[in-house]
């Protein structure tokens, strides 16, 4: 028999707001222990908790990004449970009337568009962090850093609308994105400020009802998203074959065996007993401060990957990588800005620049190489005065040494022709074998100016200096 597998996914976003939910502390990550408390997120009695605006705010807009309705009127919930991690013994989320819900975004896998719903996206108040004895001498005992308490977070629960590995992993790449690009969450999976639970079930294909559902936990990037869903999913394959039952159960993800194991089962699972936070008046959201926030939304990845293919005339797929962010969208823009081939320069970033950055492990956004340098190189090329496997070398070298693309020519033993007498010599050559070109670039042909850079660059052996070489020419062909 033929199963299917079904999939949501619970992903909680970490919003850059520079202060905690409900008090003042500062977000920064990486303090010391306990540094960046007060007595309202160490949960001391008699405090109240005042909403951070900005954090309401990066909700909204994370709702309008995925179409979301966004309530007028939403009720903060009081989650109860003892974790040491927690100080007030409960978590302030929303649980009845959230934020934000019913909204989608479109993914594509293997060529395929798949809509994913989104069931809702409500905020809610991160909890502090255990460290357990080993990283310390103190082995056996545990500590609690509370900097995390109080952080604000979304939480948003997509609806059982995936179907295999590769389109939750899809989904959550493309749902990073979309928090990058709105620079609410910083997307880092290993700092845990984007992290995801992925709730999966299977069911023997052409059957409508779901199967019962494990929910697992613990998994810190997109490569164990996968493994841990693929092996969840051949685990109850088997026990499904086998004539068993699926257990409704919690299990972890442990990466070093890349497999599941269960945590708590059903009966084991907390009852939360939400109630209204009576600290928190009910959060009301008017009409005009939505769309005030919608009119700040920055055009987001799947939008500009459309407008990169319209407006350049580029391959999807070449606009799919450029739009990888939002810096090396900018970085390509620009490019092109500077030399109007948009294919050529794509060429260049996709297949060299983020090569040398993938081998350094670097973010466009730390590229050592300007687009004004990437294009100084590619005019070298397109003017003939270097061929594309030296300018290939000379990229890496501008890469690793930061240094004018023509200085490296120069040092590589490309030196070019500087000498104004040899250069007028050879262009005086080129106009008067193409009294052709000469008339129609006069006639108002402009583009046949490089076609008279190249020409003068292959009779110099493409060694001439191009400065030079336009200048001159600039002057004989009389502009
Ligand atoms: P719970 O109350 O256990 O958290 P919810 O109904 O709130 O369950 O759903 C939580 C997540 O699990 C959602 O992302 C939802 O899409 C997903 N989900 C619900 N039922 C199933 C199922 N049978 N198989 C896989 N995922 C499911
Ligand atoms: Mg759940
Ligand atoms: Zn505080």
């Amino acid at each position: 028999m033929k199963y299917e597998a079904v999939i949501g996914l619970e992903i909680h976003a970490q919003l850059l707001t520079n202060s905690k939910v409900f008090c003042g502390c500062s977000t920064k990550f990486g303090a010391e222990a306990n540094t960046q408390v007060c007595p309202v997120c160490l949960g001391m009695p008699g405090t109240l908790p005042v909403l951070n605006k900005k954090a309401v705010e990066f909700a909204i807009k994370m709702a309008i990004a995925t179409d979301c309705r966004v309530n007028n009127k939403s009720i903060f919930a009081r989650k109860n449970y003892f974790y040491p991690d927690l100080p007030k013994g409960y978590q302030i989320s929303q649980y009845n009337e959230p934020l934000t819900q019913k909204g989608y975004i479109d993914i594509e896998v293997n060529g395929e568009k798949r809509r994913i719903g989104i069931t809702r996206i409500h905020m809610e108040e991160d909890a502090g962090k255990l460290l357990h004895g080993e990283t310390f001498e103190d082995e056996g005992f545990s500590f609690v850093d509370l900097n995390r308490a109080g952080v604000p977070l979304i939480e948003i629960v997509s609806e059982p609308d995936i179907r295999t590995s590769e389109e939750a992993v899809e989904y959550l790449k493309a749902l990073r994105d979309i928090l990058v690009y709105l620079e609410i969450c910083d997307g880092n999976m290993e700092e845990g400020s984007f992290r995801c639970d992925a709730n999966v079930s299977v069911r023997p294909m052409g059957q409508k009802e779901f199967g019962t559902k494990a929910e697992l936990k613990n998994i810190n990037s997109f490569r164990f998203v996968q493994k841990a869903i693929e092996y969840e999913i051949n685990r109850q394959i088997e026990i499904v074959e086998d004539g068993g039952k699926i257990a409704q159960e919690t299990r972890l993800f442990d990466s070093n065996k890349g497999i599941t194991i269960s945590m708590r089962s059903k009966e084991e699972a907390h009852d939360y007993r939400y109630f209204p936070d009576p600290d928190l008046l009910p959060l009301m959201v008017d009409e005009a401060w939505i769309e005030e926030i919608r009119g700040t939304l920055p055009e987001l990845p799947a939008q500009k990957r459309e407008r990169f293919v319209k407006e350049y005339g580029i391959p999807p797929y070449d606009a799919g990588v450029l739009t990888a962010t939002k810096e090396l969208a900018n970085y390509y823009e620009e490019g092109v800005r500077l030399f109007n081939q948009p294919k050529v320069v794509s060429n260049w970033i996709m297949g060299e620049l983020l090569r040398l950055l993938k081998e350094d492990n670097r973010e466009a956004k730390e590229c050592p190489v300007s687009p004004e340098k990437l294009v100084k190189l590619i005019r070298m090329v397109d003017a003939g005065a270097v061929n594309l496997k030296t300018a290939k070398e000379v990229f890496e070298e501008v890469y690793k040494t930061g240094k004018d693309p023509d200085v490296i020519v120069k040092e590589k033993g490309l030196v070019q022709v500087s000498d104004e007498g040899a250069i007028i010599k050879a262009i005086d050559e080129i106009i008067n074998a193409n009294p052709k070109e000469l008339a129609d670039y006069k006639a108002g042909k402009e583009k046949l100016f490089s076609f008279f850079v190249g020409q003068t660059m292959k009779a110099t052996k493409g060694q001439a200096n191009p400065q030079v070489l336009n200048k001159f020419l600039k002057e004989r062909l009389g502009k």
